[in-house]
């Protein structure tokens, strides 16, 4: 009797592993390539961060709908097999260096759209030079500097079009250096 029930136990455990194991072989680790929101392909720049994970998005519209429901496309994505990436850890050392660094008493710097914590100016002035080399040095170690607000790269250009816009064109005829001395408002007709 005992033997026999020890046999069904062994065989039953047996079964449970073979199981386990074939469940486990099943949602092996695969990282995320498509955004929760579209299924299309997710980029870098476009991530939030949930519950110790970060997810990332096809474009920049997407945190917006995920946040509506952000454990729904959580659950939804880890149970499909994907290994949502972790949130990095705070930056706690000074990447050019790699001295410890305070949030509370280090000085910063801002570079590359992150605010980075620096042990002194000389490594302020090498991350300010590359921001994104220091970037990735980072986050080889799992560790992310404060994002600050992207400075948006349009006003250069728009400082660069001021410049050259009036001296090119009149507005009327796109000849004549400005609009008060234009001849004509009909640029085709004019030649003839
Ligand atoms: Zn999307
Ligand atoms: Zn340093």
């Amino acid at each position: 009797m005992h033997t026999r029930h020890t046999m069904i136990l062994l065989l039953g455990l047996a079964l449970l592993l073979t199981a386990g194991a074939a469940l486990a072989a099943q949602a092996s680790p695969k990282a995320q390539t498509d955004c929760p929101v579209h299924g299309k392909p997710v980029q870098d720049q476009f991530y939030t961060d949930f519950e110790g994970y970060r997810i990332y998005f096809c474009q920049d519209t997407c945190a917006e709908t995920f946040n509506k429901k952000p454990k729904q496309y959580l659950d939804t994505m880890l149970k499909s097999g994907v290994t949502a990436a972790k949130t990095p850890a705070p930056q706690s050392i000074c990447p050019p260096c790699g001295m410890k660094v305070d949030p509370k008493s280090s000085s910063a710097v801002e570079a590359g759209g992150y605010r980075f914590l620096i042990c002194s100016d000389y490594c302020g002035a090498k991350i300010k030079a590359d921001p994104a080399k220091y970037l990735a040095k980072l986050k080889e170690k799992g560790q992310e500097p404060a994002r600050v607000a992207p400075v948006p790269a349009k006003p250069v250009a728009v400082a660069g079009e001021a410049k050259a816009a009036p001296a090119s064109k009149c507005g009327g005829c796109g000849k004549c250096p400005s609009k008060s001395s234009c001849l004509g408002d009909e640029k085709s007709g004019e030649k003839k």
